[in-house]
């Protein structure tokens, strides 16, 4: 299975990424967390990276294809993935459509988790106190000021990834602000019934 999660910082399409590695098995590609350990360990793009996403905006689409392509080819992706954050572009869309229509594979769904802005804030505020409180390393980038200029490259950059997945008949919604337990429950419907 191939799927792409979409929804705006803060959706939770990293909670339900990791609930679908459990369930089906298959490796969550999070193109944030790759940046991350990409920073952390001090690489070319890591540099290049850091100040970009601290800023809240988009790391160029020119690196991020190349992490993701790279990383598809693991053997762990050979029956599939879940794409957490990417694309984030339309040019990030056409991208990861030529790689995968390269390697003679196809994507499965787009799955938008659908959310209230108003209420994201609220969420990236106790992402950062949760992970305080665990003792863990508090994202840079998740505080008010940074996070509402990550929702405005969203809205700029990102949204239009709905009308373009909606036309190639690939766009499953889903509401984002039920509980956890029932998103997962939702999403599950969606993809046995895309399954079908
Ligand atoms: P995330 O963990 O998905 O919220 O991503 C954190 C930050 O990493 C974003 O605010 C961007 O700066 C960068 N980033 C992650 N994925 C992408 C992407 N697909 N394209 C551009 N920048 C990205």
């Amino acid at each position: 299975m191939r799927l792409i999660l979409l929804g705006p910082p803060g959706a939770g399409k990293g909670t339900q990424a990791q609930r679908l590695v459990e369930k089906h098995g298959i490796p969550q590609l999070s193109t944030g967390d790759m940046l991350r350990a990409a920073v952390q360990a001090g690489t070319e793009v890591g540099k290049r990276a850091k100040a970009v996403m601290d800023a809240g905006e988009l790391v160029s689409d020119a690196i991020v294809n190349a992490i993701v392509a790279e990383r598809i080819d693991q053997p762990d992706c050979a029956r599939g993935f879940i794409l957490d954050g990417y694309p984030r572009t339309l040019v990030q869309a056409d991208a990861v459509e030529a790689m995968l229509a390269e390697r003679g594979i196809a994507l499965d769904t787009v799955v938008e988790l659908v959310v209230d802005d108003k209420a994201l804030v609220g969420r990236i505020v106790k992402r950062a106190e949760d992970a305080k409180a665990a003792g863990q390393p508090v994202r840079k980038d998740d505080n008010p000021a940074v996070f509402e200029e990550r929702l405005r490259e969203y809205y700029k950059k990102t949204a239009p990834l709905i009308g373009y997945y909606y036309a190639k008949g690939k766009l499953k919604t889903v509401d984002g602000m039920a509980s956890i337990d029932a998103v997962t429950a939702e999403i599950g419907k969606v993809l046995a019934a895309a399954a079908k």
